[in-house]
Order: C-alpha cells, then sequence, then structure tokens
C-alpha cells in the first residue's frame, strides 16, 4: 500500500516519499552553483583618482578595496600574507603623466625642491600604460622599479628607499609562491627570482643599517624596535649572525618593546642557536 498511495482518487499521482523533499534539493543546487561563482582579484579592487603633487594631472590607479582583504599570516621578516590576493602588488602609484612614482602611504609628501628633480630625471620621455585589469606580479615589480627610480631621483631618505626595496622583495616572493611547478622552466625561474628577491632584501638591509645611524623614528613608518627587528632578521638571512644577536638581546632586554615583536626576536634567537637560515 503505502502512506500515499491511492491518490488517484483525488485525480492525483501518488506521492512518492523520496519526492516529498526533492523539490527543495533540486531548487538548492544552483544557489549552490552561484556561491561556487570563482571571485576574480579584480572584485578586490577600485580605481581610486589621484591628483599628482609634481604636474598636477589627475590620474586613476587600482587599489585594493579596504577592509575586503584577510590577513593570514607574516612571514619572518613581517611580510604580510593575505587570503584573496597579494595587496604588496598595488603599493604603488604611479603618474602616467609625469612619471612621479611613490608608495600610496607617501605620495603626497613630496617638497617643491624634490618635484624640481622628479620633472629634471624622470619625466622627460617618461611613458607608461596603466595595465589593464589586475596587476600581474611582473607590472608590480615594474612599479617597484619605477618608484625605486623616482625615489633616487628626488633623494628620499635612506629608510623611505630600503622600505621599496623591502617592499619589492616580498612582491618578488609573492611571484615565486604563486609560480606553476609544472610550468616549462619553473626551475630557472625560480632560482633568478630568488637572486632578484635576494638582491632587493641585501638593498634593504643596507638601506635600513644606514638610516639607523642617521634617521630618528618613525623609520618609514616603523618604530625603532621594528626596524632593528628587520635588520636582525635580514642579517641572519645575510649572515651576520653578529649584527643580528647584538640587536636581538636589547629586543629582548628592552622593557618598552612591544610583545609581538619580541616574541618574534626570541624566535630569531632560537634560529641563530640552532643553526638554522
Ligand atoms: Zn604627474
Amino acid at each position: 500500500m503505502g502512506l500515499f498511495s491511492g491518490m488517484d482518487k483525488f485525480g492525483l499521482k501518488d506521492i512518492k516519499n523520496d519526492e516529498i523533499f526533492g523539490e527543495k534539493e533540486k531548487s538548492a543546487e544552483p544557489v549552490k552553483e552561484e556561491v561556487k561563482k570563482t571571485v576574480s582579484e579584480e572584485d578586490f579592487l577600485i580605481d581610486r583618482t589621484y591628483s599628482c603633487p609634481v604636474c598636477g594631472k589627475e590620474f586613476k590607479s587600482r587599489t585594493v578595496k579596504s577592509r575586503s582583504v584577510r590577513l593570514i599570516g607574516t612571514d619572518d621578516d613581517l611580510r604580510p600574507k593575505y587570503q584573496q590576493l597579494d595587496p604588496l602588488k598595488y603599493d604603488v602609484v604611479v603618474c602616467p603623466h609625469c612619471g612621479y612614482s611613490a608608495l600610496a602611504r607617501t605620495f603626497k609628501d613630496i617638497y617643491d625642491s624634490q618635484k624640481k628633480l622628479v620633472i629634471e630625471s624622470i619625466s622627460k620621455g617618461f611613458h607608461y600604460t596603466e595595465p589593464e585589469g589586475a596587476y600581474s606580479y611582473d607590472d608590480a615589480i615594474e612599479r617597484y622599479q619605477i618608484a625605486l627610480a623616482n625615489a633616487m631621483a628626488f633623494k628620499q631618505v635612506d629608510s623611505e628607499k630600503a622600505y621599496l626595496c623591502l617592499r619589492m622583495g616580498w612582491t618578488i616572493r609573492g611571484k615565486i609562491e604563486s609560480l606553476p611547478k609544472d610550468k616549462p622552466g619553473y626551475e630557472a625561474e625560480v632560482k633568478t627570482c630568488r637572486e632578484d628577491e635576494d638582491e632587493a632584501l641585501k638593498l634593504a638591509l643596507d638601506g635600513f643599517a644606514a638610516a639607523r645611524t642617521k634617521e630618528q623614528a618613525p623609520f618609514a613608518g616603523m618604530d625603532e624596535a621594528t626596524l632593528d627587528y628587520i635588520i636582525a632578521v635580514l642579517s641572519v638571512r645575510f649572515g651576520r649572525n653578529d649584527v643580528a644577536s647584538k640587536l636581538i638581546s636589547n629586543l629582548i632586554a628592552s622593557m618598552t618593546v612591544n610583545p609581538r615583536i619580541k616574541e618574534r626576536a626570541r624566535d630569531l634567537k632560537d634560529k641563530i642557536v640552532s643553526g638554522q637560515k
């Protein structure tokens, strides 16, 4: 018999038990499909309008929508890693009209005397087209190169130049991590990128070490303890454990250093002791 048999007497079809909630399951499917729709990097980006402090012209630059990305961790040298995309790719602003370029954080901070230097050394013959859509790592690395050429031209302080090199090194590391392992020539490309990353980070180390002797905090927005920690990590990377050990001891002994940096300094000390890099 069955609970729903004999429904024909109402002029209805028999109800089969497995059909009762079938309707619901079916209607759930398209919703699932929609959730699965791939989210692209561009969904997290917006075009922001800048007014160039050097040439006065307006232009648009791609930027990451604030609060749309989630931090999932940091490397030993404080490189931030995000879930949805790598915001380091969008840190540099480039004016396509005159070539003036800097990190978004410092883009407005340029003196009149420095503007003159940009016009003299950068603007003449400069041509650049903002990439379409999301930036590739190579687009981003090029933008760091342009920003660094500017920083050199307008005699930016060492800490800011070093900070650009640091972020450029981090961006190259991001590129290495993004390379598909089955790509032809993968090993050779990784080798070249690692050399570039080392070069950028070595420049960062030299620049920060120089800045520490002649500048006052904040150093590119960082306090002295953060700067010392970064110098220590990079020193270990390049085999200067003596420099690192001294800085780490001071950080650990200090009463004013924030606990997060202190904890990292302790981890770094353990690494040096155990002979890891
Ligand atoms: Zn401009």
